[in-house]
């Protein structure tokens, strides 16, 4: 009975929403649902890169168009599935534009479309990025 006890006090569970960092264009916070847990991004982009380490840029499908492939010559290739033209990719996964130092757009000003239009979070239906089954156990500890 004391050890069933003892297990009862220990359960500690994740708050449904909680901040972890606060910026005068938003807030970092984890949010906690039926699906496990997510980090969302609810602030601009420069104050999030040092705890979203640009993720996004390792999205697949990073696209552009035609034009502006003429304009720019990015580093692209065609996606024979996709019909599309996508912007290469390294080894690890990540655009070829990002620095990895300081995780930043090294063709920023230059930078596609689709990149500008994106925000993991604050885009339409988007939810930041869900915490890996590790992380979200760390936080029951
Ligand atoms: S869109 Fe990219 S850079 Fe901006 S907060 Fe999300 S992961 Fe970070
Ligand atoms: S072009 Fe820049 S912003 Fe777009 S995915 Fe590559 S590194 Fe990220």
């Amino acid at each position: 009975m004391k050890s069933l006890m003892s297990a009862k006090t220990k359960f500690n569970p994740i708050p449904r929403k909680t901040v972890i960092a606060e910026f005068p264009s938003g807030e970092i916070r984890i949010e906690d649902g039926s699906d496990g847990a997510w980090i969302l991004f609810d602030c601009d982009c420069l104050d999030a890169l040092p705890y979203c380490r640009a993720q996004c840029c390792g999205l697949r499908g990073t696209y552009v168009h035609q034009e502006e492939q003429d304009y720019a010559n990015y580093e692209s290739y065609f996606d024979q599935n996709a019909q599309l033209l996508l912007l290469k990719r390294d080894a690890d996964g990540m655009c070829y534009a990002l620095n990895r130092e300081t995780k930043t757009c090294e063709i920023y000003n230059n930078r596609p479309q689709v990149c500008r239009d994106f925000h993991c979070t604050r885009g339409p239906d988007m939810r930041g990025f869900k915490l890996s089954n590790k992380v979200h156990r760390q936080s029951n500890d």
